[in-house]
């Protein structure tokens, strides 16, 4: 039962949004099961919510989104969490990444570069019950003093792989991460190899997302 329990009028959309991506061929019953739980409107402005489980990303403020519905199924889904891990996400903006996470059993650190998004997010995840720990800083050179992690997911375009968060995921760890230009990128789904810090990638195209900007990303005004 979500919070909102029987006034929830937007679960027949929701529904027919998993649907969707099932049929878009997200696999995994445990992340259909977080997408249909969580109630992706309450992370939307407004004014948008009629749009909030159409498969598209949405604009949360700040020149930032929320990213659309398959890119976060699919992300999640390339994480493989398992109950209690570990995970790191690189851009909390709306926060619906964080509560899906979170519905999976995972323990998640979430870092959010613009203050304004950071303390919004709070808000709704807070009003779910959602649990989480989170910090306001530059999310490309990852959190030390949190790691290891069992994984790691950057919800923005990085560059190249940031060195700093391969560095920080456990062996055995996974890390998600778009890299490439500004325009597109490939989905990197890295797994760590060794205490060396080696890895193998496998990637996938195409996606677009708002720039990663930080010390291991895009300088702050380019582009
Ligand atoms: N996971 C988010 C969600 O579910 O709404 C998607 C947010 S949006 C696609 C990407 C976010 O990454 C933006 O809020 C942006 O401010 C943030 N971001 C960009 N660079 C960052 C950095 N270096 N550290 C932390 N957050 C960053």
């Amino acid at each position: 039962m979500t919070k909102s329990g029987l006034l929830d009028k937007f679960r027949e959309a929701r529904e027919e949004m998993v649907q969707l991506l099932a049929d878009r061929g997200i696999s995994d019953e445990r992340v259909l099961a977080a997408m249909l739980q969580v109630e992706r409107h309450l992370f939307i402005p407004i004014p948008l919510r009629n749009h909030a489980y159409d498969d598209v990303a949405l604009p949360i403020g700040e020149g930032q989104t929320i990213s659309q519905p398959f890119t976060v199924a699919f992300m999640t889904e390339a994480l493989h969490v398992q109950n209690l891990d570990k995970v790191l996400e690189i851009g909390t903006g709306s926060g619906y990444q964080t509560a899906i996470l979170a519905a999976m059993g995972a323990r998640v650190f979430t870092i959010e570069r613009i203050p304004a998004l950071l303390k919004s997010a709070k808000v709704v995840l807070d009003s779910m019950d959602v649990r989480y720990i989170s910090k306001c800083s530059d999310g490309s050179i990852g959190w030390k003093e949190s790691s290891p992690f069992d994984g790691i997911v950057v919800t923005a375009g990085s560059p190249a792989v940031p060195k700093s968060l391969v560095e920080q995921l456990r062996v055995g760890g996974k890390l998600v991460v778009p890299v490439g230009p500004q325009d597109f990128q490939q989905m990197n789904i890295i797994t760590k190899t060794n205490e060396d810090n080696e890895y193998s990638v496998e990637e996938k195209s195409d996606f677009k997302f708002v720039p990663l900007i930080g010390r291991d990303g895009w300088p702050e005004h380019d582009g």
